[in-house]
């Protein structure tokens, strides 16, 4: 048996939207799957407004455009995350600062982004990891102090809350993805919620994803014509994706409720090896309702985690690790950045090991599982 991390899937009308669009001949963007999927968001999560994108990567792109990032500007986000965040200030020309996280969740700890905060800095970028909010009251309190923007990278978080509330609406911003390895997928896919309305920041996310044009407003039949207006680029995703993503929205809870089953028993599972202080599990804290995107365990240093790893490969079970921090990879140190400036990010980063986790996971496949992770820890 081979059991992999991550796997797509399949849990509703997925095939029947899909050849729905095609018939249609709704095949580019912003046709009938797209509305669907963004006023589902919009009305489910009770958030600001939502533009579909072609992937969390663009939405953290647009909204870095959206807050006018410049030369010269300064973005805190976490070194321990994807680089997609640390790409969209740095195309603007703006510097990304990296800071540390939190050990107990791996999310950005709110006293080292004060640490940060320069007269230069404009924006702070949390990242929701494992689908464990931030926490996001103390950021957008030190963000309106300090007069920043907030945009969440909530891309593993959608259809989590944090204190009662969905991530991807704390911030000014939220951007979601629905990549074909998240819980809920569009195979690529992405959104970004607007939260705040100031300057005309909806009119202007309109604009710039469809290629600087007004399209939006002609399609609304607010104008005649549509033309040039302002500097753009291409960021809406193609109907027969957002089709297959609605089948998955219209199931999202019940994605959710399975894969938290999967989680339970991971626990269930280890508890016995946390009480003997061999490995830690994933910490949810009691204010987060996470979507149980990943199972993550911390060994007790980087040569045990590869040696458990190896083991769970060997025996075909895909375990694996996740980021290595921004700051020490090889474009972080070009930055000046060296592995030792955040000692938390990179000992974790050593430490965490990723367990196979999909929302269709059946329960001989997780024995399979079960049975290989105990004869591996129990050999240590
Ligand atoms: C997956 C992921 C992204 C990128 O999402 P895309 O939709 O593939 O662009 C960005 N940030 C984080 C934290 C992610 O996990």
């Amino acid at each position: 048996m081979h059991i992999p991390n991550n796997r797509v899937d399949l849990v509703g009308k997925e095939i029947e939207y899909v050849v729905d669009a095609l018939n249609k001949g709704c095949v580019s963007g912003d046709g009938r799957y797209t509305a669907l999927s963004a006023s589902f968001i919009e009305k489910k999560f009770q958030i600001g407004k939502v533009l579909m994108t072609t992937s969390a990567t663009h939405a953290l792109e647009l909204a870095c455009l959206l807050i006018g990032l410049g030369p010269g500007d300064e973005a805190v986000l976490p070194s321990f995350t994807f680089p997609s965040a640390a790409n969209a200030v740095m195309l603007r020309g703006a510097k990304p600062v990296f800071a540390e996280i939190s050990p107990l969740t791996l999310n950005i700890d709110p006293e080292d982004v004060e640490n940060k905060i320069t007269v230069r800095t404009k924006a702070i970028i949390p990242v929701h990891y494992a689908g464990i909010g931030c926490q996001m009251d103390k950021l957008t309190e030190i963000a309106a102090r300090k007069d920043l923007y907030v945009i969440e990278d909530a891309a593993q978080a959608v259809n989590a809350k944090y204190k009662n509330k969905y991530l991807g609406g704390w911030g000014h911003f939220g951007c979601y993805s629905f990549h074909g390895t998240k819980n809920f997928i569009g195979g690529e896919g992405g959104a970004l919620v607007i939260n705040t309305d100031d300057g005309g920041m909806v009119e202007r996310a309109e604009i710039i994803r469809q290629k600087g044009t007004n399209r939006t407003k002609f399609l609304k039949g607010e104008t005649d014509r549509y033309c040039w207006v302002d500097v753009g680029s291409s960021y809406s995703p193609s109907d027969v994706l957002m089709a297959l993503l609605y089948a998955q929205l219209e199931n999202m809870d019940r994605i959710v409720e399975k894969r938290r089953r999967h989680h339970d028993a991971y626990c269930c599972l280890l508890s016995k090896y946390v009480s003997k202080g061999l490995l830690r599990i994933m910490h949810i804290p009691p204010e987060c309702e996470p979507n149980f995107h990943l199972f993550y365990i911390l060994l007790p240093n980087g040569g045990l985690r590869d040696r458990v790893m190896r083991e769970l490969n060997d025996r075909g079970v895909g375990a694996c690790i996740h980021f290595v921090p921004l700051h020490s990879s090889p474009l972080g140190q070009k930055l000046g950045y060296k592995p030792g400036d955040l000692e938390i990010s990179q000992g974790v980063s050593e430490c965490l090991l990723r367990l196979p986790m999909y929302t269709g996971m059946t329960e001989s496949e997780f024995d399979f599982v079960a049975e290989n992770l105990k004869e591996v820890l129990e050999g240590l």
